[in-house]
């Protein structure tokens, strides 16, 4: 599967948390790179929107959607 970047899932990640998100800060809790939402590794061709770490390949956020709901798990940013 292709990795795309952050700005793939841009009008998403603004839906769910009412501003835009690409250009926010996030830190990788396993490996502590910096950067911005944008940068991130992000696939879209599973049940979710799944977003890793470039450098070490860590799961930093997981978005599901589910009747117009979505579960978002973003543990994996600081
Ligand atoms: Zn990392």
């Amino acid at each position: 599967m292709t990795a795309l970047d952050g700005n793939a899932v841009a009008g998403v990640l603004e839906d769910v948390f009412g501003r835009e998100m690409t250009t926010a800060d996030y830190a990788c809790v396993d490996c502590g790179r910096t950067g911005m939402v944008a940068e991130l590794a992000v696939y879209v061709g599973g049940p979710g929107i799944v977003g890793r770490c470039r450098s070490c390949d860590a799961l930093l956020l997981v978005m599901t959607e589910r009747r117009g709901m979505y579960c978002v798990d973003a543990t994996g940013v600081i």
